[in-house]
């Protein structure tokens, strides 16, 4: 099995002109809109986005979709009427994982570009790069780049028993995998050890790289791995992960989806054990 396969969205930099087939991504605040009678979340078309009646405030290129120049545009004012908003997690439901991406990738740069139109140095103005997707100080000429922040997420077994977790923010019945924000200085080999340890007290063997995901809330890149359950009893640091257990593979709770890579990793090894 592989994670799910994004081919569809071609994130790049040089920007593209607008044509008759461009989508847009328009974003007022924190939440998306989406034309109200289209049976699927979906960007607008180059025309729906000519004629929207909104406060225009910056434009970002994002790469192409559908083989399409795609666009995050930072918009004000409430929803035109004709037009619904979501807010970005609810897309994980609603879009497929191109789109996701698109918009995870939409949301990032729009709100980078809102949050750092000052020198994080001196305070004086910062402005675009010329070539790069950066902003310069125009007084001390320090360069910032988009924040990405990566993170570990793990799935820790046992032969087939899984071990999965909940924290207080999860939905009631809902159980994921571990995760973590890498600190600076460490691997991620070593994060990973660190953050299970820290959050249920066990230690880990054979951590093993399945595959990534970009997750824009805000600016993770997750780094994702099977690994061996090594030593110790689970017990959750009440804090991050309230609840944490052992589940044998045909008696799961409720997971996440395919959609995010914490869903991924549980199916993966599930398959993984089919096949062996
Ligand atoms: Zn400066």
């Amino acid at each position: 099995m592989f994670w799910q396969q994004i081919d569809s969205f071609i994130p790049a930099n040089s920007p593209l002109a607008p044509t008759d087939q461009s989508h847009h991504l328009v974003f007022v605040g924190d939440r998306l809109l989406a034309p109200a009678d289209a049976p699927h979340w979906r960007p607008l078309h180059q025309e729906e986005w000519r004629w929207l009646d909104v406060d225009r405030k910056a434009t970002h290129y994002l790469g192409t979709l559908d083989g399409h120049p795609c666009y995050a545009e930072d918009v004000e004012g409430p929803a035109p009427s004709g037009y619904n908003s979501i807010d970005l997690r609810s897309l994980l439901g609603l879009a497929n994982a191109d789109l996701f991406a698109a918009a995870g990738r939409g949301w990032q740069i729009v709100q980078w570009h809102r949050d750092h139109q000052f020198c994080s140095r001196c305070g004086q103005p910062a402005a675009d790069h010329h070539s790069d997707r950066a902003k310069q100080c125009a007084s001390c000429g320090l360069i910032a780049y988009p924040r990405l922040s990566p993170c570990i997420i793990v799935l820790v077994h046992r032969g087939e028993e899984l071990l999965l977790a909940r924290s207080p923010q999860f939905p009631a019945g809902m159980f994921s995998t571990l995760a973590g924000f890498i600190e600076p200085g460490e691997s991620a080999e070593q994060a990973l050890a660190r953050e299970v340890k820290e959050e249920v007290g066990i230690e880990i063997a054979q951590p093993r790289y399945v595959s990534s995901q970009s997750w824009p809330f805000p600016n993770n890149l997750m780094l994702g791995f099977h690994a061996e359950y090594a030593s110790g009893e689970v017990r959750p640091d009440g804090v991050e992960i309230i609840e944490a257990d052992w589940f044998r593979a045909n008696a799961l709770p409720k997971v996440p989806g395919t959609v995010s890579i914490s869903g991924w990793l549980i199916q993966s090894y599930l398959a993984s054990l089919q096949a062996s």
